[in-house]
């Protein structure tokens, strides 16, 4: 349930709420809005609304049905913002993500990144850790990857996303990523869901390659219960019958998502089609429908990536999907 504190509330009055929300075993979730404050309680409640309403600073309390609690809109209203590295996510301005698929050696990320800052990127994206359908395939460098990604990130201030896929990683790709980013097919994932839930680091959560939106909420619900509320999600496309794209991207994933939750919503055309061609294209529905930001997969030469290079665009068609997205942001009232 949710107990809504009346406008202006005191200190006073928001600690009498609290105390007897304790004295029945819960945790109390506390978030000060602007205009209010609201306090998310979880778990079996086994009184009844009244035993809250009488406190004199209690507007109202209501139940919150969905099976995503924290996540959900009933509970928090207000869209999330999450700040990073001095930029929003989550705000009007879309925010931008790109860089390779995978870390590749230490003059590939710093050239990538350093054109990609020159183009006015915040977020620098690059796996250290790649989870690969084949074990035959590129794995990622590991720490020598998160090794150059720190060094890029010292040198260039860019924020780093990048994957951890495993909870024994966690504390190591922290002290690297500014933003932990959960893959698609660790998004059911519950111990590494709960690790990462209990850092302060902003987290990216994929959508899994079959999973519903309920699915992905209630992953996104694992990570908010255990206490980090930076959480985005991200569509990056479903497994469907659909064999001309990598994946079918689920453009009405995002306002439904926007419906359901206060969390940004961050969108891979990469991912979501697989197709280089396609990119821009499905880039700029996404931020059409709603999205907070894209992230792209970025590289010097597609041709010689290590890992994804068919969906990956050169420099050059990065930089048209940037003027494109431009004349878009103007048109819906989003910025970049
Ligand atoms: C990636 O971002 O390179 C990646 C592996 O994405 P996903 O988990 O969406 O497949
Ligand atoms: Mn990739």
């Amino acid at each position: 349930m949710i107990i809504v504190m009346k406008p202006g509330a005191s200190v006073k009055g928001v600690s009498q709420v609290l105390k007897r929300v304790k004295e029945l075993g819960l945790k109390p979730n506390l978030i000060k809005g602007k205009e209010r404050t609201v306090i998310g309680v979880i778990g079996w409640v086994e009184v009844e609304p009244d035993y809250f309403e009488v406190l004199p600073e209690v507007e109202k309390v209501v139940r919150i049905m969905s099976p995503f609690k924290l996540a959900s809109r009933e509970f928090k209203n207000e869209d999330t913002v999450i700040r990073i590295n001095g930029t929003e996510v989550g705000g009007r301005k879309i925010t931008l993500m790109a860089g390779p698929c995978a870390v590749e050696s230490k003059e590939q990320i710093k050239e990538i990144a350093g054109v990609l800052k020159e183009m006015g990127v915040k977020i620098l994206r690059g796996g250290a850790y790649k989870p690969r359908t084949s074990p035959y395939s590129f794995q990622g460098l590991k720490e020598k990857g998160l090794e150059y990604l720190d060094e890029v990130k010292r040198e260039t201030g860019l924020a780093i996303v990048t994957e951890v896929m495993s909870p024994e990683d966690v504390e190591k790709v922290s002290q690297v990523a500014d933003i932990l980013q959960i893959g698609a097919r660790n998004m059911q994932n519950y111990p590494l869901l709960q690790a990462v839930g209990k850092t302060d680091k902003p987290v990216l959560l994929k959508r899994g390659l079959m999973a519903t939106i309920e699915e992905l909420l209630m992953s996104a619900e694992y990570i908010l219960s255990n206490g980090n509320t930076r959480v985005m999600l991200c569509e990056r496309g479903i497994r469907t019958f659909e064999k001309y794209t990598r994946n079918t991207f689920d453009v009405s994933a995002i306002p439904l998502i926007k419906k359901l939750s206060h969390l940004p919503v961050i969108a891979d055309p990469s991912h979501g089609t697989g197709v280089r061609d396609l990119v821009a294209a499905v880039g700029k529905a996404a931020v059409a429908a709603g999205a907070d930001g894209l992230i792209v997969e970025v590289h010097k030469d597609p041709q010689s990536a290590l890992s994804d290079g068919l969906q990956t665009l050169d420099f050059k068609m990065f930089s048209k999907f940037l003027e494109e997205l431009r004349a878009l942001c103007s048109a819906c009232g989003r910025e970049i």
